[in-house]
């Protein structure tokens, strides 16, 4: 048996005699098998029953070639890393067609792998790939990558880490997957929503800027239940406009056109504004709404937009999810270690959100079923917009929350964020 033949056997013998035994790394055992029983001519165990062994050889060929077919009709291709020892790792012929490369014996590491992300991904597929080496379990992470050919995609890498248990080493396995059409599709999705949003901020600006108009009295005196008509307009209007800016944040985000803009921000003055125009609001449901500062505070050289983002969702989220005559309490200080975050406590005592929900509280779109019942207009957008913007500028945002009794949200705002590549923003 030659050297490349006892490489294969000592690779069969490291995905068999692990415990998981997915069905990609059944497609790869089948590849090494065949690619074996070719390579010596005969079956595995031949010795006692050449006939019917010949039979199970073919059955791996065939399952072989339609695992072939799938991988290139789904565009993905399997992997497999052996960190004890790489020479027992494997790609699938599909993976090196991924990157236009040709097959080699040992396959790149994953390090060399993620050379391929473009410049402007390499730094998040390495740190998603750090995290990745740290934990056990599955993950998914992607990047936009440059073949060898310079052909521009994105794929997606969806595997496991299996810790090494007794003498079997510890591997990783996977796919990846060339999801560039998919990735088009939903930026032309983002693109759309970003420009419906945009056409209907004009209109929905006018309402506003008139139903205030008439209820200052600026085109004559209002009778009462004229007055009441106007103020759920403009209550309403108020809402839209914040939707369709929740909606144009979120597209930016996915259009990668977020552009962080620092510059010096008297955070107390923003905070006091964010809450006079929330007032009314909290003052309609006789809510106890109360916002403390700590003395000194420093000023923020951040983005004005996406502080009041933070803030603006916060509030609103307190006011809104707490019933008649509760408690709201901001509080905004210096964190006492570093100096180098602000940090801002949104107490209230509302629904709260139930347990088996809290895990989602930042994915987009997510809304908990007692939030969904006590504000039906919600859009689920708001919290993972702040978590967004938090995982950009280097924050942090976690809450508690007790169902029926409240919660409480704990965001930490770096005082210095760094500004991002100049994209267009209006
Ligand atoms: P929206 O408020 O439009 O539904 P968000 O993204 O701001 O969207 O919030 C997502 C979900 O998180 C809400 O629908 C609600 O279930 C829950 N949530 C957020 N803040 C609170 C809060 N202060 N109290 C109770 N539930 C909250």
């Amino acid at each position: 048996m030659d050297a490349a033949t006892n490489s294969s056997l000592a690779l069969i013998t490291t995905i068999v005699g692990h415990s998981s035994f997915p069905l990609y790394a059944i497609s790869i055992g089948a590849v090494v098998l065949a690619a074996i029983s070719l390579r010596i001519g005969m079956a595995v165990g031949s010795r006692s029953q050449p006939v019917s062994n010949t039979i199970v050889v073919d059955e791996k060929e065939v399952l072989m070639d339609r695992m072939k077919v799938a991988e290139e009709i789904g565009h993905f291709g399997s992997f497999l890393w052996n960190f004890e020892h790489p020479d027992h790792s494997l790609w699938t012929e599909q993976v090196y067609a991924l990157l236009d490369l040709d097959n080699q014996r040992v396959p790149p590491s994953p390090e060399e792998f993620l050379k391929y992300a473009i410049d402007a991904d390499r730094a998040k597929a390495t740190a998603a790939w750090e995290r990745v080496k740290l934990s056990s379990g599955p993950f998914t992470f992607s990047f936009r990558a440059v073949s060898k050919l310079n052909r521009l995609m994105y794929l997606k890498v969806q595997g496991k880490m299996v810790p090494g248990k007794g003498k079997g080493p510890r591997l990783i396995e996977g796919v990846i997957t060339d999801v560039t059409k998919e990735m088009e599709v939903d930026r032309a999705k983002s693109e759309f929503v970003s420009l419906a949003s945009h056409q209907l901020k004009t209109p929905l600006t006018s309402i506003r800027w008139l139903s205030e108009s008439l209820l200052k009295g600026t085109a004559g005196a209002l009778a009462e239940q004229q007055e009441k008509y106007i103020a759920t307009v403009l209550d309403s209007t108020r809402r839209m406009i914040e939707m369709v800016n929740d909606l144009l944040n979120v597209s930016r985000i996915e259009t990668d056109t977020l552009a962080i803009r620092p510059e010096d921000i008297d955070v107390q003055a923003l905070a006091t504004s964010v809450i006079d125009e929330q007032r009314s609001v909290a003052e309609d449901k006789r809510l106890n709404l109360q916002v403390r500062y700590a003395e000194n505070l420093p000023h923020l050289f951040a983005d004005q937009k996406l502080v009041r983002i933070i803030f603006q969702n916060l509030i609103s989220n307190a006011i809104k999810y707490t019933p008649e005559n509760g408690t709201v309490i901001c509080d905004v200080s210096l964190a006492e270690a570093s100096k180098r975050a602000l940090f801002l406590t949104v107490k209230d005592s509302g629904i709260g959100i139930p347990k088996e929900e809290q895990s989602r509280v930042f994915e987009k779109l997510h809304r908990a079923s007692n939030a969904e019942k006590l504000v039906p207009d919600g859009t689920g957008l708001g919290l993972y917009l702040v978590k967004t913007i938090m995982d950009k500028v280097g924050g942090g945002i976690t809450f508690e929350s007790i169902p029926g009794e409240g919660t409480t949200f704990y965001v930490s705002i770096p005082t210095t964020w760094k500004s991002t590549a100049d994209s267009p923003q209006s």
